[in-house]
């Protein structure tokens, strides 16, 4: 799948907030959003005033790139969450953090998303004792998540699991630190989610 391949800092920059792009750089003092918290480009200093089309569509492109997605997955993933039950935003929210490699990054197995991805590609995991190399996999309550056998012996992995030994799982994740499993208890609300987003935009931009 295509995949924006530019300078990331430039995006969280774009969006003001830091999106956890880069793994570790992202929790230095090297982080681009340390040194220069504006936007990116000549102008980028200019205090603008978006109108509200404008704010709805930051709120979307800064989700899509929190999480990786493109568009047309997300928009799937919106006509998804607008099909179920209870409110949209909150919906789309659980579905892109149902996502394996979102989970993967969450359960500290990954420095950051895209590194997440990489290592799902890469048959490192497995979903109720079975591979799973697919980072848009959606985990479902009660699924268990595990580092494959063989890959836990992987310099690569061990050196991000002693990175992230003191790393804070989100409780909906059911982790257990001393197995590296995780059973999922729930999929998260929005106030189990941390990521600052006005869901309410990207519905009131897709109801257009
Ligand atoms: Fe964003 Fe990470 Fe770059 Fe900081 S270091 S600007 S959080 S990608």
């Amino acid at each position: 799948m295509a995949r924006y391949t530019g300078a990331v800092c430039r995006l969280c920059r774009r969006e003001g907030q830091k999106l956890f792009l880069k793994g570790e750089r992202c929790y230095s003092d090297k982080c681009s959003m340390a040194r220069r918290a504006y936007a990116p480009g000549q102008h980028g200093q200019a205090r603008t005033k978006l109108s509200e089309y404008g704010r709805q569509m930051r709120e979307k492109q800064k989700s899509k790139r929190y999480y990786g997605v493109l568009e047309n997955q997300f928009e799937t993933y919106f006509e998804m969450a607008d099909k179920m039950q209870g409110q949209t935003g909150s919906n789309l929210f659980k579905i892109l953090e149902s996502r394996l490699d979102n989970v993967v990054y969450r359960l500290g197995f990954a420095m950051s998303r895209p590194e997440a991805r990489q290592l799902v590609r890469h048959g490192h995991f497995t979903v109720n004792g079975k591979k799973v190399n697919i980072p848009s996999f959606l985990v479902k309550e009660g699924n268990v998540i595990a580092i494959k056998e063989g890959s836990m012996d992987s310099e690569k992995i061990k050196a991000i699991l002693e990175s992230n030994e003191s790393k804070v799982v989100p409780e909906w994740l059911g982790f257990d630190k001393k197995t590296k499993t995780a059973k999922i208890n729930h999929l998260p609300a929005m106030d189990e989610i941390d990521f600052e987003v006005e869901e309410h935009l990207i519905v009131e931009l897709y109801s257009k």
